[in-house]
């Protein structure tokens, strides 16, 4: 069901206009409002999911190769480029802004600006249990 509150889904049916590039028949990708750099694409399931814990797989899974089939058409068309990041912003928290799923693809150039998360290190045994509580949870 679409949700007539939500921004993505009033693309996806056309009332507000984006730049669309692609689309399948359960996916489109879309130009980002701001992009980081030309080119930056939004590819969102046309069925409202708030994010990818609660999408079916079968969507999942044609996002991604989605994904795949217009990050290699940003690549070969724009020549500046030779890089991107694939994000997902999964949650408030976490960055996400519209509440409805989407991958951003994100063409990198050396100087633009754009900065990977800072790293910590794990202390003691933790990485150790932090590993034995997740392969118990996903046996
Ligand atoms: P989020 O932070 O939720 O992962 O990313 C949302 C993205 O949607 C942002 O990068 C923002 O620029 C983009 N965005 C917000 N409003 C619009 C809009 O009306 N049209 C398009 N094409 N992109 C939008
Ligand atoms: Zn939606």
């Amino acid at each position: 069901m679409p949700n007539n509150d939500c921004l993505f889904c009033q693309i996806v049916a056309g009332e507000i206009p984006s730049n669309k590039i692609y689309e399948t028949d359960n996916v489109i990708a879309f130009l980002d409002i701001n992009p980081v750099n030309p080119g930056h694409t939004l590819v969102v399931p046309k069925k409202h999911s708030e994010n990818m814990l609660d999408a079916d797989d079968a969507v999942l899974q044609e996002m991604i190769v989605v994904t795949k089939k217009v990050s290699q058409a940003i690549l070969e068309n724009f020549t500046e480029y030779n890089a991107f990041n694939l994000e997902l912003n999964n949650g408030q928290i976490a960055g996400q802004v519209i509440p409805h799923l989407h991958w951003h693809i994100i063409p990198r150039t050396e100087d633009d600006g754009l900065k990977h998360w800072p790293g910590k290190s794990y202390q003691g045994d933790e990485a150790r249990i932090v590993q034995e509580k997740l392969k118990n949870a996903l046996k």
